[in-house]
């Protein structure tokens, strides 16, 4: 069985934590670990924050972030896409370290950080304009085995 929820909301800095906690809050009915839902927060916010810092130019009109959660049996998809200006070398970007923003903090390491809390990462260019992110996690909570078998 299927369950999916998408929020469309603005990329502004204080949404960051709205949107991790929105995905985590409707994770909740698999059942999760503490540490898996760390994780889930972990990846959605470096997601979202790159949406926020890196997709739009400062007086673009239209800038919203877009996040569905889908929830199977034991797994939850994300996918979290913009607008924006998209990535000219995705290859390149998705390498520890590599940051197209190094005077403002930035350490390059989003998407490596979203690889290892997740099991899996795709990023992908929107149409006709921005980036998509999707990112999927096997989920097991403690008494998994004990509550359906
Ligand atoms: P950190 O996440 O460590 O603060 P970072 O955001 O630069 O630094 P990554 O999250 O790994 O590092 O992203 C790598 C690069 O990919 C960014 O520097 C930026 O050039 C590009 N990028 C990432 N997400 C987007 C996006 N949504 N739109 C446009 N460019 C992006
Ligand atoms: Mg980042």
């Amino acid at each position: 069985m299927k369950n999916e929820m998408t929020v469309i909301f603005d990329a502004l800095s204080e949404n960051e934590a709205f949107a991790r906690n929105t995905v985590a809050a409707f994770c909740v009915t698999l059942d999760p670990t503490v540490d898996q839902i760390n994780d889930i927060k972990t990846a959605v916010s470096e997601a979202v924050t790159n949406c926020i810092v890196h997709a739009y130019p400062e007086n673009a009109e239209n800038k919203k972030i877009t996040v569905t959660t889908t929830i199977g049996d034991n797994t939850v998809h994300i996918v979290v896409s913009d607008t924006g200006i998209g990535i000219d070398n995705i290859d390149d970007a998705v390498q520890p370290f590599y940051t197209t923003k190094p005077d403002q903090e930035r350490s390059g390491m989003g998407f490596t950080v979203m690889e290892s809390f997740m099991d899996s990462l795709k990023v992908e260019r929107n149409t006709p304009s921005g980036t998509v992110v999707t990112m999927i996690k096997t989920i097991r909570g403690a008494d998994w085995k004990e509550k359906k078998h």
